[in-house]
């Protein structure tokens, strides 16, 4: 098994993003005047395995537009077939893509792809409440053109820690696993490397590694106690395995990959 992360451009956040108030100010700070972040990644990432090429998330394009709480920086030449040129990937080889959740630095880069691309029944069940398609609107994030992911059944039974999964190979190495929070059907991905280690795609489930040990919720969930549920979970599964814990957006993501460093 090879996991490449794969870089599209980066993004800043609002300070209260990353570190949300309390109350009301949680989701108000957002909209405020504050301080940012330096610029933060957008991973995607590409699993080869039993001859096959899974895509987790498609990254940002060019196109992103910015909203009150984050700025995009996305070069034409930073969106998805370059970054999967540079790992060698050829955009024909991807079998299948699962998408962690549906934000626009985790879906617009499908425009470059043609494989079949799944995203959690829960999450398909979200984008299509009516306010969630007025915040798209006000906040101007349209889905990408053609988006028509298939629902993904978390079917298959416990795995680790959670309660419900859904193998994404023949061999029960990748699998998907509910992590909702950020987003009410976010899923991550759990790749059991060649080591026995558990690599944790783990999309916007948190920003940071820092996030997850503090047991924070973030500034955009509906509700907190939901992420925080999450996040105890997470741990938990950490301690029944080794888990190397990758968040899209965590400046030290690629390099725990590349050195294998798991979660104390
Ligand atoms: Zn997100
Ligand atoms: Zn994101």
């Amino acid at each position: 098994m090879i996991i490449h992360p794969l870089s599209t451009g980066s993004v800043r956040v609002k300070h209260a993003f990353l570190f949300p108030g309390t109350g009301v100010r949680r989701q108000l700070d957002l909209f405020l005047p504050g301080p940012w972040s330096d610029p933060l990644p957008i991973h995607c990432w590409a699993v080869e395995h039993e001859g096959r090429v899974l895509l987790v998330d498609a990254g940002e394009t060019a196109t992103a537009r910015n909203v009150p709480f984050a700025r995009f920086e996305v070069a034409a030449g930073q969106e998805l077939p370059a970054a999967l040129a540079g790992a060698g990937i050829d955009p024909q080889a991807i079998s299948e893509v699962v998408l962690t959740h549906h934000h626009c630095d985790h879906v617009d880069g499908l425009v470059h792809i043609h494989a079949p691309v799944s995203i959690s029944e829960a999450e398909l069940s979200f984008i299509r409440e009516p306010f969630g398609r007025l915040m798209r609107r006000v906040l101007r994030q349209p889905l990408p053109p053609g988006f028509a992911p298939a629902p993904l059944v978390l079917g298959d039974g416990p795995f680790g820690a959670f309660s419900s999964s859904r193998r994404l190979s023949a061999d029960g190495r990748i699998v998907a696993v509910p992590t909702p929070g950020h987003t009410p059907g976010h899923v991550s991905v759990v790749c059991v490397d060649d080591e026995g280690r558990h690599v944790m795609l783990a999309g916007d489930a948190t920003d940071t590694l820092e996030q997850l040990h503090a047991r924070r919720a973030d500034a955009v969930g509906p509700d907190p106690r939901v992420h925080r549920a999450t996040l105890e979970l997470i741990l938990e599964h950490c301690r029944l395995h080794p888990t190397i814990f990758l968040p899209s957006h965590d400046p030290g993501s690629a390099a725990r990959l590349a050195s294998g460093e798991t979660v104390a």
